[in-house]
């Protein structure tokens, strides 16, 4: 059998980050940013109000007060999107809006809530000093500054700034587009009512949604029964449109297992016995001219999200130019004893809780059967029991990988 840490090798080995691509600015928030960012202009770009009030001169407002305010013409109104460049006279006012150009010569702006609110003339009942509630050209961003380096993680702030730049399309790598395709003539939608020996598609979601929590374009081309020309023709039509394809089911030893039959003739997919429980057959690979990689999944659904977790997850990110491929890990107390196979890394599907003396413990959820989708439900973390234990005991120090986003 071969081990976790080769099968995770291997598949890391066969893919790249993908290439750079120019993307509209709303598709590049979470990607990785491929270029360094020059601002062509400077922010703001012209000097502006922070305030709605009137533009002064701070001397001619000098020891104004509500007894003795200081009273100027208002001779110009300037609303935020004025194209009009102005100059201020000494000895008067200018109305002005927050945003609007500040009219040069102008060294403060005091704010409305200091005045009479005077149309024609104005009172104004305080001082000032120059530079107050004055935006100044270039002071946030000077163009030709670098305002965002190659490598940055998008966040929402950084894609605004982007906008405000003028920038409506950047370099980005892409968002790895993950087609997700269940295989087994039992499985049927959610939403449809069971026939007997029929259970639904559980896998399908499940899949799509981890690879879209991690932020992936993810798809759900839905259900394909056990027949071999479906399952090549499903998998050859979500070639182009994928650049990474799993799939579920039909990789065991059974007698329909069509996953494994039909790749295994165009010998680019490698089914192998990986030593973890569960999770054990796998399969990596790449299809068609383009190489897509591929995963094939065991069908059953603890089998198919730890498999997701350890291997699919960090090809992923590493596609996507991740640099931490793996999940958060944190040392747990065993809460209990529990037998863990000879030879198999062992991941175990548990829930994590803070003892009172503060430290980490660890407690399995439920039953390990393959099949118990609840008890996945229901863990927040999967401990990891090394291959050449046998016997978990309570007290025992294990790696517990954390499942939640909130973690990751
Ligand atoms: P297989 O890998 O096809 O042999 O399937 C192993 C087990 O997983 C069987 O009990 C299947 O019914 C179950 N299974 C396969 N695919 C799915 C799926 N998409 N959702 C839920 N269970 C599945
Ligand atoms: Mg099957």
């Amino acid at each position: 059998m071969k081990s976790v840490d080769d099968h995770l090798a291997d598949c890391l080995g066969a893919v790249e980050a993908l290439a750079a691509l120019d993307v509209a600015l709303l598709e590049a928030s979470d990607c990785l940013l491929a270029e360094d960012v020059v601002s062509p202009i400077s922010l703001p770009p012209f000097d502006n109000s922070a305030m709605d009030g009137y533009a002064v001169l701070a001397a001619d407002v000098a020891g104004a007060s509500p007894d003795v305010p200081a009273v100027l013409p208002v001779v110009a109104d300037v609303p935020a999107g004025s194209g009009e460049s102005l100059r201020l006279t000494p000895g008067t006012a200018v109305r002005i809006m927050t945003g609007a150009p500040a009219p040069a010569g102008a060294d403060a702006v005091v704010p409305v809530e200091s005045t009479d609110r005077g149309v024609a003339k104005v009172a104004i009942h305080a001082p000032t000093s120059p530079g107050t509630f004055l935006r100044r050209i270039g002071e946030d961003v000077r163009a030709g500054d670098v305002v965002l380096r190659s490598g940055t993680r998008l966040t929402p702030r950084h894609v605004a700034l982007l906008a405000a730049i003028g920038r409506d399309r950047v370099m980005v790598r892409p968002r790895p587009r993950v087609v997700v395709i269940s295989t087994g003539s039992e499985l049927v939608p959610p939403g449809r009512t069971l026939g007997y020996g029929q259970i639904h598609d559980s896998n399908g979601v499940g899949l799509t949604a981890a690879a879209a929590e991690l932020g992936m374009a993810a798809d759900h081309v839905g259900i394909v029964e056990d027949d071999a020309r479906a399952v090549l023709a499903a998998l050859e039509d979500q070639l182009v449109r994928a650049d990474l394809l799993i799939t579920s089911g039909g990789v065991s030893a059974g007698a329909f297992d069509t996953v494994k039959e039909v790749l295994s003739r165009i010998g680019t997919v490698r089914f192998e016995r990986v030593a973890m429980q569960p999770g054990m057959p796998q399969g990596f690979g790449t299809l068609g001219s383009e190489r897509v990689p591929i995963f094939t999944l065991p069908g059953n659904p603890v089998s198919a999200m730890v498999s997701f977790e350890v291997f699919v997850r960090p090809v992923l990110r590493k596609m996507w130019g991740e640099v931490g491929l793996h999940r958060h890990t944190v040392d747990a107390v065993a809460a209990q004893d529990w037998p863990s196979p000879a030879g198999k890394r062992q991941f175990v599907r548990a829930v994590l809780a803070r003892r009172p003396d503060g430290r980490a413990q660890v407690t399995p959820v439920g039953g390990q059967g393959s099949h118990l989708v609840a008890d996945l439900a229901h863990a927040n973390c999967l401990a990891v029991v090394a291959e050449d234990v046998t016997q978990v005991r309570a007290g025992d120090v294990l790696r517990c990988m954390l499942l939640d986003r909130s973690r990751r």
